[in-house]
């Protein structure tokens, strides 16, 4: 299993089992407060477990950080259709890992946070939705699920409580844009995998069109700790908009990666140098990407910020799903901005033409420049053309890609001028890439 040694700086909730024998087990969970935070809750109105939700500042993990506590209270509950639960585990940005060590670590935390979620909605129906690339994970949460029935942790009249709910995992394809929580309800409903038009958000139409609550795996393995040691105490521990902890996923060129659970509001700097150990090598640090590709990247000299919503607005990037992948003075970045748009162009949908034609001429237009073979007007082509994707797509893919390339070429514009007086020879095309963009 996928798991770190804790390190001091660390703030251990959600991981905190991780480590102990067997800590994926239903045993193990249950000795160490499992499935008490459930039991409490059905002794709770919704309107107390949403109130400590609120209380907690918890805002959802996927990336949005939209707070989990509003999107539960938008629910109908009065509403004639049935509700459903659904957990977002299609965790496909790129640097980001967090979703799978929680599944595999600590499955039951899971499920205890979607039946507590369950009891808000007075839903009986959930699915965890996992992507394709996933499957092994797959084999864990069905074992945990399979203990959680035969034990009567899920089913009917759960343990002597009168609640009954029915959890399966649903199998993703791979597709990166299942993680959007509109297409991945349409491909949970069997369909192609492509954004809704909204309104209506999955609150009020989600599964089925029936009022749901979608939530990231973090997000929802964030709440037993939240019902069960109280709202306040989660709410402590991180930044005043945003409580509790984070679960980071640091990669790149420093000497120790790994996932690690830190407060809201740590320092980044702190990250790189106590968690990840410093730099590889003893190079200098060049660049972060702090939460996934599709956020905007920071240069070294912007990293000494502290890790919340609020402080990486203000840098103008975002938090986004944890992924921070640390960048040092080797890095190529014209190669750095061409990877990232190749993965965006091939995960495109292709629905809507901003996003469909703007990422392979992105991509046409950044081979050329990495090939040596690009004009300066190629440059301030890649510029203008990633600001005309921003704000015009159906979802937010298109943004995920025209982000991170806008900074990279205004931030390191310098790199992709010194390219353009490179021979052409000098740079092989990788295969498949588009040479020409006659
Ligand atoms: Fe599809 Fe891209 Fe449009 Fe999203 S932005 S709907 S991925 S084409």
């Amino acid at each position: 299993m996928l798991y770190n040694p804790p390190h001091p700086a660390e703030t251990k909730i959600l991981t905190r089992r991780f480590g102990l024998p067997n800590s994926e087990s239903l045993d193990t969970y249950l000795a160490n407060d499992g499935y008490k935070a459930f039991l409490k809750a059905t002794g709770m109105t919704s309107e107390q477990i949403v109130d400590e939700v609120k209380i907690s500042n918890l805002r959802g993990r996927g990336g949005a950080g939209f707070p989990a506590g509003m999107k539960w209270s938008f629910v109908p509950r009065q509403s004639p259709k049935p509700k459903y639960i659904v957990v977002n585990a299609d965790e496909s940005e790129p640097g980001t890992c967090k979703d799978r060590v929680l599944m595999e670590n600590d499955p039951h935390q899971l499920i205890e946070g979607v039946l507590i979620a369950g009891k808000v909605i007075d839903a009986h129906r959930g699915w965890i939705y996992i992507r394709g690339e996933y499957r092994y994970l797959i084999d864990i949460m069905d074992r945990a699920i399979d203990e959680a029935y035969k034990n009567g942790y899920l089913g009917r009249n759960i343990r002597g409580t009168g609640f009954d709910f029915e959890l399966s995992t649903h199998t993703g394809a791979g597709a990166y844009e299942c993680g959007e929580e509109s297409a991945l309800l349409e491909s949970l409903e069997g369909k192609r995998g492509i954004p809704r038009i909204r309104p209506p958000f999955p609150a009020v139409s989600g599964a089925f069109q029936c009022p749901t609550i979608l939530n990231n795996v973090e997000t929802f393995c964030a709440v037993p700790s939240i019902i069960l040691h109280g709202g306040q105490k989660f709410a402590d521990v991180g930044v005043p908009k945003a409580g509790g902890t984070r679960l980071l996923c640091l990669s790149g060129h420093i000497n120790t990666p790994g996932v690690y659970e830190i407060p809201l509001g740590f320092p980044m700097m702190r990250a790189i140098n106590e968690l990840g150990g410093g730099m590889l090598g003893g190079r200098k640090l060049k660049a972060v990407v702090p939460g996934g590709s599709s956020c905007p990247i920071l240069k070294a000299e912007e990293c000494d910020i502290n890790m919340d919503y609020d402080s990486m607005a203000k840098a103008k990037t975002m938090l986004g799903s944890g992924g921070m992948v640390v960048l040092d003075e080797t890095t190529d970045m014209v190669q750095f901005a061409l990877r990232i748009m190749r993965f965006y162009q091939h995960e495109s949908c292709g629905w809507c033409i901003p996003c469909r034609e703007g990422t392979l001429w992105l991509r046409k237009l950044l081979t050329r420049l990495n090939q040596g073979i690009g004009t300066s007007d190629d440059i301030s082509m890649v510029r203008e053309l990633a600001g005309n994707m921003l704000g015009r797509t159906f979802c937010p893919l298109g943004d995920a890609a025209a982000m991170p390339t806008i900074s990279i070429v205004e931030k390191f514009r310098d790199e992709f001028e010194a390219r353009l007086a490179r021979p052409a020879s000098s740079r092989m095309p990788a295969p498949g890439d588009l040479v020409s963009i006659a």
